[in-house]
């Protein structure tokens, strides 16, 4: 019988060799990349934003195991959410699907680049979209606060 830490691994190895969203969109409302140095993760996301709500979301770019399947994970999360959800994705939303809550901290930045990328994508949709400069200054505040 496989234990609950085989499931998971198994779990990654597949999302790494088969991600889900993995792709581009030529028409994007907005577009983020960024990476981590420390293992050489590289991504983009590109989403479609409609009536406050996420259409269309894809990644693109190379990672370690983890960080594939992390984007794979977080983009499904993502998918038909409005923008205030999208908001309140924690990190433990997208390491608890895949028993990754324990990671070490060397690895962790594989596990939350995606989320980084995503919330970044957002803050800039949402600071073009945005009048009030107080709700700039806090979602700001959030995206510091993100590890
Ligand atoms: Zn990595």
């Amino acid at each position: 019988m496989s234990s609950n830490a085989d499931i998971y691994h198994e779990m990654i190895i597949d999302y790494s060799r088969n991600p889900i969203n993995y792709g581009k969109i030529e028409d994007h409302d907005v577009t983020f990349h960024d990476s981590n140095p420390l293992c050489g993760d590289s991504i983009d996301i590109d989403m479609k934003i409609e009536d406050n709500k996420v259409t269309d979301i894809k990644f693109h770019g190379r990672g370690c195991a983890i960080c594939m399947a992390c984007s794979s994970v977080l983009t499904e999360i993502t998918k038909g959410k409005n923008l205030d959800d999208v908001r309140h994705i924690e990190k433990n939303d997208v390491l608890s699907e895949l028993g990754l809550e324990h990671l070490q901290a060397v690895r962790i930045k594989c596990a939350l680049l995606s989320l980084k990328v995503l919330k970044s994508a957002l803050y800039t949709y949402l600071g073009d979209h945005l009048k009030d400069s107080q709700d700039m200054d806090k979602l700001k505040e959030e995206a510091a606060n993100l590890y």
